[in-house]
């Protein structure tokens, strides 16, 4: 995979190299020792049971558009991942039409 294509540092502005850490090539920062550890996405998932039955939600979005899954998205930069976990099974269970009284 290729690096990103800046050139500058995006914490202090000093031009980046480019060097082998942990086996792979990485721009950084010889001014501030800033990495640039790559774009990436982290995900997470959870399982709500309620006694013998248990929540999913059909996905909106492909991959997968239209399969049942369990409840899940995206990590926020900076958020907390189990912070994350509450915020999207929270959302599933008010979005979810799935109701039991
Ligand atoms: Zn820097």
């Amino acid at each position: 995979m290729q690096s990103a294509n800046f050139l500058f540092c995006p914490q202090c502005g000093s031009p980046l190299s480019e060097t082998a850490i942990t086996n792979r090539l990485r721009k950084n920062c010889p001014a501030c020792s800033f990495i640039h550890w790559g774009e990436f996405s982290l995900g997470v998932g959870g399982v709500i049971w309620k006694k013998d039955k248990v929540l999913l939600v059909e996905r909106a979005n492909d991959p997968g558009k239209g399969l049942w899954t369990i409840p899940g998205g995206y990590v926020d930069h900076g958020e907390q991942i189990h912070e994350a976990v509450k915020r999207e099974m929270l959302g599933a269970c008010c979005k979810s039409s799935f109701t039991e009284s």
